[in-house]
């Protein structure tokens, strides 16, 4: 698929490295199963890690250092998504495998919660960090709220259209934003925009209804 919008780089080198949160690389990772640009760019910059590692000094390790680290993933709260053992035997071959992998149904079967007029939510991962995995189907010509993020959001566009400040965004783009940007997606004519979402924390909402719907969704 050829997209117009791709990962920003230090996303990609974050995403190749490991280092990108669980919710941001799930969106990552399903633009790069649609974009042979980004592909292209990770696979660099997995070379170039696996070049850096290799001409590393070796350091001797403290005797401890293993045991510490596993205690360290056993007392984080990081949480698995679904994976297809709980989910759908009959993936959605419309959506990029990362994506259907998380759902136990087609997309066209999601069951969407109401958050606002025309806008419904279907949230996949919720956690006490702030971060968060989600979907929103927004109808056509709806105008999103006004918002900016307090850290990084990366938005997948999975189905229709919209436009904003930065331009069109159609299937397989992605918006990696970070904390500048503010902006007000518009859902272009003719059919829902479905789009995946991943947050390091919640949006920065401008109207007072949607920030008192924020808690309510989930987002
Ligand atoms: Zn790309």
């Amino acid at each position: 698929m050829k997209t117009a919008f791709h990962l920003d780089d230090a996303t990609v080198v974050a995403y190749a490295g490991g280092s990108l949160s669980n919710c941001l690389s799930v969106v990552a990772a399903s633009h790069v199963a649609m974009c042979d640009h980004c592909r292209a760019k990770v696979r660099r910059a997995e070379a170039v890690g696996a070049v850096l590692l290799e001409t590393c000094e070796v350091q001797q390790m403290k005797p401890d250092a293993l045991s510490s680290v596993f205690e360290r993933i056993d007392g984080s709260d990081w949480v698995q998504p679904k994976t297809r053992s709980d989910a759908s035997d009959d993936p959605d071959p419309s959506l990029p495998l990362p994506v259907s992998r998380l759902l136990d149904c087609r997309l066209d079967d999601v069951r969407w919660k109401t958050a606002g007029p025309g806008v419904g939510i279907h949230v996949i991962e919720k956690n006490d960090d702030g971060s968060s995995l989600y979907m929103l189907k927004v109808r056509p010509g709806h105008k999103l709220p006004d918002h900016g993020h307090a850290g990084q959001e990366m938005t997948l566009i999975l189905r229709g259209a919209y436009r904003d400040v930065i331009g069109r965004f159609a299937p397989g783009d992605v918006a990696d934003l970070d904390e500048h940007i503010e902006h007000q997606p518009v859902i272009e004519d003719g059919e829902d925009c479905i789009c995946l979402i991943a947050t390091e924390a919640p949006a920065r909402f401008k109207g007072l209804v949607p920030r008192l719907l924020q808690p309510i969704v989930g987002i």
